[in-house]
């Protein structure tokens, strides 16, 4: 079969399971499509060819004895900010180029556990802060839709992976849109849990009280096969939270779209730099969903402009925190011929830090300093209770609020965008991590560049599987989560 990676993860399971192909088979139509396409896509930072086909040959065992799960077999991505025992963990950095986790991520755990097949490790941006993926030590990853285009970012690789049909789900993290935003450039669908839903055990920490991992493929229904490994409490994590997990796939036509109240921000349709393609794609999708029954309700978030400002505080304050273990001396990049102490510090995190992560350290220190604490930190922290306290009103008035994910398509690489123009882009997305809300990107249709848009429904707590709900319902009636890039046409 040629045209395996065609194939959604409900057929690649229906085919393993009925013995059409194998799990074999099919790792070795991702790995050759890898070899050969991936050079001009640059998504993998590392192959795990070897790892994979021997995950695979247990799969198919698996399947041959008739006690394997759903989804046994199916290869997947691990964004290379997942720890993967015996198989080096960058997060995208120097300072983690040579690091070889001794124990598995529990997102990785539960996946291995299923019996799905580590194909490898896709770029991002360096510790996950930024939203073009050219933040990475190894280089940018390019849209499979313009070669000369950025992904997005963080999770760039896994979108660019998916985007290119070389690896049919990946899973991402979302500190303030590294999953949704990359689903939105790169034309997939993308979920962001709520604020405990995925474990963060051995999940390279940005900013602990906003990061979550989440899935990545082409459809609301891969998410829900994905999310249904992934979702669960881990006693590992102490912000997971102990609730009972959905069962996403059997709930994908759980929610009525037929008189479901969708909240449109007024704020969020007049921001300045949102691009006029971008707006025409979203407000036709929303037409479509009220064709299919929803009701649309202009709603007030009064909190818009404090978006930014606040998460870029709270964001790099948590990560200064964070990014302090690496010091040269425990783990990590360490300088060549410290004369000191101090030397070895400074020159350790000087040479094994990008510019963007550096800023951030800085921007985070500065406003944690003594003296600043009260002012920035504090002041930020009291406002990102008023962003969650406006989301929560409009709750109480619609049940799901609609907003593009991005206000523009992708980039070109080397845009060169000067900090804050970079961090405007990420108005939409931010709130969400701020609140700790659930929040979808799906694919709404292309610019005139013929770049995909997306379409970002914010769910209230533990709305995941309304929220995957309502996009696979929109998928059914429509057909832009099947188109596919130029490049994943090809044939290896
Ligand atoms: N672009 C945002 C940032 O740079 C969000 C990144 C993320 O979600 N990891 O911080």
């Amino acid at each position: 079969m040629t045209d395996l990676h065609r194939l959604s993860i409900r057929e690649l399971s229906e085919g393993l399971k009925t013995a059409q192909f194998s799990s074999r088979e099919l790792t070795e139509h991702y790995l050759k499509r890898i070899a050969q396409i991936d050079p001009k896509v640059k998504s993998y930072v590392t192959v795990t060819a070897e790892q994979a086909l021997a995950e695979a040959n247990a799969a198919d065992a698996a399947l041959k004895a008739g006690n394997a799960h759903a989804l046994a077999g199916i290869p997947l991505a691990h964004k290379d900010i997942f720890c993967t025992q015996g198989i080096k963990t960058t997060a995208g950095s120097k300072m983690l180029d040579n690091f070889i986790s001794p124990y598995d991520a529990t997102v990785v755990a539960k996946a291995k556990a299923a019996g799905l097949v580590t194909l490898g490790k896709v770029n991002m941006d360096e510790f996950a802060m930024g939203s073009t993926s050219e933040n990475s030590y190894v280089g940018a990853t390019s849209n499979p839709w313009a070669l000369d285009h950025v992904p997005g970012g963080s999770s760039g690789g896994s979108a660019a992976a998916v985007a290119a049909d070389l690896a049919p789900i990946a899973t991402g993290t979302d500190t303030g849109g590294s999953i949704r935003q990359p689903a939105s450039f790169c034309g997939l669908t993308g979920l962001k849990p709520t604020y405990g839903r995925v474990s963060r055990f051995g999940m390279i920490a940005y900013a602990s009280s906003l990061d979550q991992g989440g899935p990545m493929a082409r459809s609301a229904e891969d998410c829900a096969y994905l999310m249904n490994v992934i979702a669960g409490h881990d006693a590992k994590d102490s912000t997971s939270i102990n609730k009972e997990v959905d069962d996403y796939v059997a709930n994908l036509n759980g929610t009525a779209v037929k008189g479901l109240r969708i909240g449109i921000p007024k704020q969020y349709f007049n921001v300045a730099g949102l691009d006029a393609d971008v707006k025409a794609r979203v407000e036709e999708s929303l037409k479509k969903l009220e064709d299919m029954g929803a009701i649309l309700v202009e709603i007030d978030l009064n909190m818009t402009e404090a978006y930014v400002p606040t998460y870029y505080l709270i964001a790099p304050a948590e990560a200064s925190s964070n990014l302090s273990r690496f010091d040269g001396v425990r783990y990590g990049y360490r300088c060549e011929n410290p004369v000191d102490l101090m030397d070895l510090y400074k020159r350790s995190r000087s040479e094994g830090f990008g510019a963007e992560v550096q800023r951030r350290i800085l921007i985070g220190t500065y406003a944690l300093s003594a003296g600043y604490y009260d002012a920035y930190y504090v002041k930020a922290q009291k406002v990102r209770r008023l962003i969650q306290q406006d989301f929560l009103k409009a709750f109480e008035n619609v049940d799901v609020i609609a907003a593009p994910s991005a206000p523009t398509t992708a980039y070109k690489i080397g845009a060169n965008l000067s900090p804050t123009e970079m961090y405007l882009g990420d108005i939409y997305t931010l709130a969400v991590n701020l609140a700790g809300l659930p929040a979808i990107n799906a694919p709404v249709g292309f610019d005139k560049d013929s770049l995909p848009v997306g379409l970002q429904l914010i769910g209230n707590y533990w709305s995941e599987s309304q929220l995957l709900s309502i996009v696979h319902q929109y998928q059914q009636n429509t057909d832009w989560h099947t188109k596919r890039a130029a490049i994943a046409e090809e044939n290896a």
